[in-house]
């Protein structure tokens, strides 16, 4: 660190960045190369602009034109592809003194091993006064990729640059001046290492260049870094519909997800404001009523009890004045609790009666069993003839339950927006009141199904071939919706070909309310599901990305459909929900039940939130909310999360045992053991685990 570090400055080329700057990533990426080099660079400026030739142009002089202070190396990142609102090429090569191919070669030759869509990107590099001025791709890898490069040889370009008397520079060799620059005294091993590219020398060529998905990083052996970087957008948002056009090929797809990186909150708005409003139908009250929401207040058709009834097994009198009931009495009928006429009873005459059996007309009060003694019996021993009633003081209506006491005729007995539960009382009293049906919200029934060329059914029997991925989200999802009290479909698998998606689309659209997919949501040029979505069926997507993980490509649509019988256009649900399980069942939990409740008139709508203690310490994700799978038990400190183990998107092995997702904050640092956060509970809370 004895050399003085040559000094970089930043320059972040994308309109949302510019709007947001926490949506880059490449910054990061960036400085995080430099860093690696002993000190050798120092980021001394970074700065955001949007997709604008000047303001790339106006940034850039301000820099490499200064008298004092000068940069040595200016670095952009974006704007560098295909699309109308890429210029950022354009912008650097008109302010380009001296134009640098050999760099530009370096660089399209090491990505060029890496993927032949190199053959796409358009680098620029080259002098303008004292400073090297180079373009990266927008994206953190490429970026990253492009600068790991050419690395090892912009000390040496840079002090040249920068030397107003060149021999001067040279006095002591080209040896001396790498040795100085920090690149290998053997010098012929360094420049194998710019010009060959050497994949045993520490490049990071394991990456797949095409894809910049969760889903095709995995595997590589970075346990970290598997595609969750946030991306940069590079085309404008006005251009509709957004998706790729299939059938343009992988070398026409946008190299950068054009949906804007939305928050989970404003996701959760868009899908409240866009899921149909609940639709009303007549139920009947029968076990499959509950987890409806009652469309209308409910009111009694009848009185509860509907007649004078005894809450006792006794005898029904008729209380003399004084209340003494003191005597023996002949029991002269019996009432039980099944119906038919009874003969009055007068005074001096006893009834025997049972729990909740009518009083005969003309009965005031009732004498518990307990307070009489058999005193005769008929001829055949059967019966009672007889009985004494020890009872003094009896009050009129002792012991009866009157018509109506529970409830009367004509109350409501349950409101509006009220859901029927199986575990409360609710449909016990629409059951006791005489209410036979009732008007609830339609429940929607979902359709799940699976794409992707690779996915098998769970159940195929034999070995995999290579390649081949068993179907783990369609049977996940399905148990998840019925859990929750939804019918759900079972779509199948659809291949990853734009006939076939569309097609079991556009069938499961007229059979179901909501669709939901999984897979092929990133941006590989078989992620058809936008496209499709927008494209051939019409439908409008919401949202196509969200700060988020695990599942950040997750998408919302909805499709307008005819209805046959009315001729209207009803608007379906389509979440398409990435295809690693893990974020398959985070976002169905965090999106879909959401809808669906909004569907089916719950509010509020979603998972229910308690704050909850850490068992341990948590890593956090440094740019994005993490909705993290836990286990939440009860005990006597209250609710404690132990994470259900690693978080990758692919792991399957991380829904074991989970019953809540833990809102993590994304951050640089841990959260602490002990600290409380929000957990949304997908499934009851154990108890077992203290
Ligand atoms: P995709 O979103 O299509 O790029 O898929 C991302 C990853 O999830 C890939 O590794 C897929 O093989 C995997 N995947 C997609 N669908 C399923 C599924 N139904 N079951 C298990 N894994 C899946
Ligand atoms: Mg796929």
């Amino acid at each position: 660190m004895s050399k003085t570090a040559l000094r970089v400055a930043v320059l972040i080329v994308s309109t949302t960045a510019a709007k947001d700057p926490s949506t880059d990533s490449s910054q990061a990426a960036l400085s995080e190369v430099l860093a690696k080099e002993d000190g050798r660079w120092e980021v001394v400026e970074t700065k955001i602009v949007p997709d604008v030739a000047s303001q790339i142009q106006e940034q850039i002089m301000l820099w490499a034109d200064r008298a004092a202070d000068h940069i040595n190396l200016i670095l952009t990142s974006g704007g560098t592809g295909f699309t109308v609102a890429d210029n950022t090429p354009e912008a650097v090569s008109a302010l380009i003194h001296k134009p640098a191919p050999g760099l530009v070669h370096a660089m399209l030759a090491a990505s060029l091993d890496v993927t032949p869509f190199a053959m796409m990107a358009r680098p620029v590099a080259g002098v303008r006064n004292k400073s090297i001025v180079i373009t990266l791709p927008g994206s953190p890898k490429g970026a990253r990729e492009n600068l790991q490069a050419v690395l090892k040889t912009l000390p040496h370009a840079c002090l040249q640059a920068a030397s107003i008397d060149s021999r001067a520079l040279h006095a002591g060799g080209i040896e001396k001046l790498e040795a100085e620059a920090g690149l290998r005294s053997d010098s012929g091993q360094a420049r194998a290492h710019g010009q060959h590219h050497n994949h045993g020398a520490g490049h990071q060529h394991s990456h797949s260049h095409g894809s910049s998905h969760d889903g095709h990083r995995h595997g590589h052996g970075h346990s970290h870094d598997h595609g969750h970087g946030n991306l940069v957008r590079h085309t404008p948002s006005s251009a509709n519909p957004m998706s790729n056009d299939p059938n343009l090929g992988p070398s026409r797809r946008s190299r950068e997800s054009p949906y804007p990186m939305l928050s989970v909150d404003d996701a959760l708005k868009l899908i409240k404001q866009h899921t149909p409003p609940p639709e009303i139908i007549t139920s009947k009250v029968d076990v499959s009523l509950p987890g409806l929401v009652l469309a209308e207040d409910v009111r009694a058709k009848e009185n509860v009890p509907a007649f004078r009834a005894s809450i006792v097994d006794g005898y029904a009198v008729v209380v003399p004045k004084g209340g003494d009931m003191k005597g023996v009495f002949p029991v002269v009928s019996v009432s039980h609790a099944s119906p038919g006429e009874a003969k009055p009873l007068k005074v001096g005459e006893i009834s025997r009666i049972t729990t909740g059996a009518p009083l005969p007309p003309g009965a005031t009060s009732v004498i518990m069993v307990e307070d009489t003694i058999l005193k005769t019996m008929t001829d055949d021993g059967k019966e009672e003839r007889e009985v004494e009633i020890l009872a003094d003081n009896v009050k009129e209506g002792e012991n009866i339950r009157e018509m109506g006491s529970d409830i009367k005729a004509g109350a409501t007995i349950l409101s509006k927006g009220e859901r029927i539960s199986a575990v409360g009382g609710e449909i016990g009293l629409l059951a006791a009141v005489g209410v036979a049906e009732v008007k609830t919200y339609r429940r929607p029934i979902l359709g799940v199904l699976s794409t992707g060329d690779e996915i098998v059914p769970h159940d195929r029997p034999g070995t995999l071939r290579l390649g081949e991925v068993r179907d783990t989200n369609r049977i996940t999802l399905m148990c998840a919706a019925r859990e929750c009290g939804y019918e759900a479909i079972d779509l199948g698998i659809a291949a990853d070909r734009p006939g076939t998606l569309e097609e079991t689309l556009r069938h499961a659209l007229r059979r179901v309310d909501f669709i939901v997919t999984t897979g092929g949501v990133s941006m590989g040029e078989l992620d058809l599901l936008k496209p499709t979505i927008e494209r051939a069926l019409g439908g409008t997507i919401h949202f196509g990305r969200v700060a988020m993980k695990p599942g950040k490509p997750t998408t919302f649509a909805t499709v307008p459909v005819k209805e046959h019988s009315s001729g209207h256009r009803t608007p379906k649900v389509v979440f398409s929900l990435p295809g690693n399980p893990a974020s398959a069942i985070v976002t169905f939990h965090l999106f879909v039940l959401p809808s669906l409740h909004r569907a089916a008139g719950i509010a509020p709508e979603g998972l229910p939130r308690a704050r909850v203690t850490l068992a341990h310490d948590f890593t956090l994700d440094r740019t994005r909310p993490e909705y993290h799978r836990a286990v939440v038990s009860a005990g006597p400190a209250g609710l404690v999360a132990v994470s259900t183990g690693g978080q990758r998107s692919s792991k399957v092995s991380s829904l074991r045992g989970a019953n809540c997702l833990l809102c993590m904050p994304s951050g640089d640092k841990p959260l602490r053991k002990g600290t409380t956060v929000d957990a949304l509970l997908m499934g009851p809370i154990r108890s077992d685990l203290w």
